[in-house]
């Protein structure tokens, strides 16, 4: 019988609201949910193309073992063996977990439990760390937790917005579309893009500065240094509520502004412009995303900009305030519950005794992690050395996406025991598992989700499980009863271990964290089920709110208060004789990660059929490059072959390729085996940006 389902998009961290219908015949449709405060009825392309990308064309369907299908008794007791044994024999941290932004929190909050709880060991890591971390350090540092001070509305009432590494037209549509139409209701109302390169986004801005590479901590010192001088700064927010101004603003003024024209490659009268408008209008949002993460100083580009509004205490108070923008559905949710190699569940910190006794508590642990794990890209510098002898990937494609995808891959092969749970039999990471776990796919799966603004809504299924495909969180539990917990993994459905979830956020809690959600500690199934969007904070007794965080204060260090942190700015360029371009790697608008669900879309796939380098015309003319020809791109670690698109949208000496196309939809086009496996040295998040490389024509024989 037909029916309607309130569900969410499982694109990016926007978190649109979606209602699916599935008629008499079957047939789904989707359109925008009008009452979900993310979106109010808004879809993209991607998110409109959602019933277009739910055949079951290349599904995993059954569990297999060395590509034979299997029962799921066997193969859940090979895996449950193999970890038990690599553990037995070699100690806890020879196994690992690499998990997604894809996976729910009741799924992402199983799998932290199981390895930092039951198993003992730290070691996982999430795709997340390669779109957000820096920020999550960056907040830790600046703030003393991981929160995000604002909400999606500050962005339409703010006088200026900042875009700063985000082309938020095409990787958070409907943000963007939010901010267009409150910008042409307000004629008032100035947006400055930050971006070498002109993208789409640029198209609704006063101001495109078309900074230089890895330059942002420079801009952002120098506009610091400016707000001093000038007088802006204010004195009472940083002396009631900050530590360390002086030593930032030390720092910060080691840049004249010729230096500073110098490093960013922006005139000196962009700059002067850019740091009063800054100064003289008092509602500014900031928003950023990987172009600030995605790079070896992240942390520091995102606490320079934290500390400009720290100064001029714009933060907290409607239309005010630093914005991190999460790339993925379910980002925030697994920063919510530990899923980071260097997190404790429920915001704690897994640095600090108190906070692991206290959720080895709340589990009945036996053996809580008592160090820090390996962030991705060292866990799979230990599967490629030996250390790691058992490996379970869920619902992400590192073969594709990671830095330094030749090395991963070869690591992946030679990895004694991998296990991958997923909605397809054949990404290019699945081809190597030794054991192939069928998970649900979106409309299938059931759970929740958090998105940049902290609003958590339902995921929900509407249609049958195709095959056997189980839950993620399903098939951890049946692992961990198997390997000896049956107690604490006895969890049969989703809601009652998004109530633990809940219950854990405020144990002990006295008001003390950020991340409280214990109001749904005791949530009934039908109350989970008909849960509507909220944001948290919501401890017990409150009721649903709209809040911001830090207006008067209140940061989360033990006195309170917020630090500013003293960054300098790095050295830039990265590019050389040998490899003389840029590469800046990104997205486009109508595919998503490695394109294992856009990829099915023929809509979507027309909007830009094949992976491209936008170069500009000198350096296409340099490299013998004419309109349309396929280049070869080449760095010290990989090669990729791509499509010429010629355009002066693209600064002089940078190049721009998507990182969607994997060897399932055009050979030697993985861009990531460019990019060498460099990370920030606070984050541990990859540099996917500022990568020195070559191009020439390719002549293909
Ligand atoms: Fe989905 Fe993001 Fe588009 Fe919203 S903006 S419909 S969440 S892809």
């Amino acid at each position: 019988m037909a029916h309607e389902v309130k569900t969410t998009c499982p694109y990016c961290g926007v978190g649109c609201g979606v209602i699916a219908r599935v008629g008499d015949d079957g047939a789904v449709s989707v359109k925008g949910d009008p009452e979900h405060p993310a979106n109010f009825g808004r879809l993209c392309s991607k998110g409109s193309a959602l019933a277009e990308t739910l055949d079951l064309d290349g599904r995993l369907l059954h569990p297999e073992i060395g590509g034979r299908r299997t029962s799921w008794d066997e193969a859940l007791d090979l895996v449950a063996e193999k970890f038990s044994q690599s553990i037995a024999e070699h100690g806890p941290d020879s196994v690992a977990f690499y998990v997604s932004g894809q996976l729910l929190t009741e799924d992402y909050y199983l799998a932290n439990k199981l390895m930092k709880g039951f198993i003992g060991s730290a070691n996982i890591d999430t795709n997340s760390r390669l779109c957000m971390s820096s920020s999550v350090a960056g907040h830790r540092r600046a703030f003393g937790s991981d929160t995000v001070p604002g909400t999606y509305e500050d962005l339409e009432l703010a006088d200026l917005v900042i875009l700063t590494g985000s082309n938020m037209a095409w990787c958070h549509p409907v943000l963007y579309q939010r901010l267009a139409s409150a910008k042409a209701n307000r004629p008032d109302m100035k947006v400055v893009v930050i971006d070498p390169r002109r993208t789409m986004t640029a198209e609704i801005a006063d101001v495109h500065l078309a900074i230089a590479p890895d330059s942002d901590t420079a801009l952002f010192n120098g506009l610091l240094a400016h707000l001093s001088e000038s007088g802006a700064i204010d004195l009472d927010y940083v002396s009631a509520h900050t530590q360390g101004f002086a030593e930032a603003l030390q720092a910060a003024s080691a840049l004249d502004i010729p230096a500073l024209s110098e490093a960013t490659g922006l005139a000196p009268k962009q700059l002067r412009d850019f740091f009063r408008l800054f100064e003289t209008t008092e509602k500014v949002v900031t928003c950023y995303s990987q172009g600030v993460n995605q790079s070896s100083a992240g942390t520091d580009k995102v606490n320079a900009i934290l500390n400009c509004h720290l100064a001029t205490g714009r933060i907290g108070r409607p239309g005010m305030g630093p914005f991190s923008l999460t790339g993925q559905p379910n980002a925030m949710g697994g920063r919510e519950v530990g899923g980071l190699a260097n997190m404790l569940a429920a915001h704690l910190d897994i640095d600090k005794l108190v906070d692991r006794d206290l959720v080895r508590r709340f589990w009945g642990a036996p053996s809580i992690a008592a160090k820090q794990g390996l962030k991705a890209v060292d866990m799979f510098r230990a599967v490629a050395d030996g250390r790691i002898k058992a490996l379970w990937i869920m619902a992400t494609n590192p073969v594709v996406s990671m830095p330094d995808a030749d090395a991963v891959e070869a690591a992946i092969k030679a990895c004694p025991f991998v296990v991958v749970s997923d909605m397809q039999r054949q990404t290019d990471t699945a081809r190597h598992a030794h054991v192939a776990l069928p998970s649900l796919g979106w409309g299938e799966k059931d759970g929740t989700v958090t998105n940049s603004e902290r609003r958590i809504s339902r995921q929900r299924a509407f249609l049958p499980a195709p095959g056997e495909a189980r839950a993620d969180w399903w098939q951890l539990a049946e692992v961990a009863r198997r390997m000896g917990f049956a107690e604490a993994f006895s969890h049969s459905s989703q809601s009652e271990i998004f109530a633990e979830h809940a219950a854990l956020s405020g144990f002990e809690n006295d008001g003390r964290r950020d991340f409280d959600i214990s109001a749904h500690a005791e949530i009934e199934p039908a109350d989970y089920n008909g849960l509507a969007p909220f944001q948290w904070p919501q401890p017990k007794g409150t009721a649903p709110q709209v809040k911001r965080f830090f207006a008067k204060g209140g940061f989360y260090h033990p006195d309170g208060r917020a630090r500013f942190i003293a960054v300098q700015s790095p050295q830039a360029r990265r590019a050389n004789e040998a490899f003389p371009l840029t590469l800046n790697t990104g997205r486009v608008r109508d595919h998503w990660h490695t394109m294992t669900r856009t990829g099915k879309s023929a809509r979507l796939s027309s909007h830009l059929a094949e992976p491209f380098v936008e170069i500009h015309p000198r350096d296409a003319q340099k490299a013998g490059v004419s309109v349309a020809d396929l280049v070869m791109l080449e760095s010290p670690h990989g090669t990729a072959i791509v499509r010429a698109l010629v355009t002066e949208r693209q600064a002089e000496g940078n190049l721009f390729v998507p990182m969607h196309w994997n060897d399932q939809f055009a050979s030697k086009a993985r861009i990531d085996a460019l990019v060498p496996p460099v990370t920030d040295p606070v984050s541990g998040q990859p540099a996917s940006k500022n990568v020195a490389v070559r191009a020439k024509r390719f002549a293909a024989k």
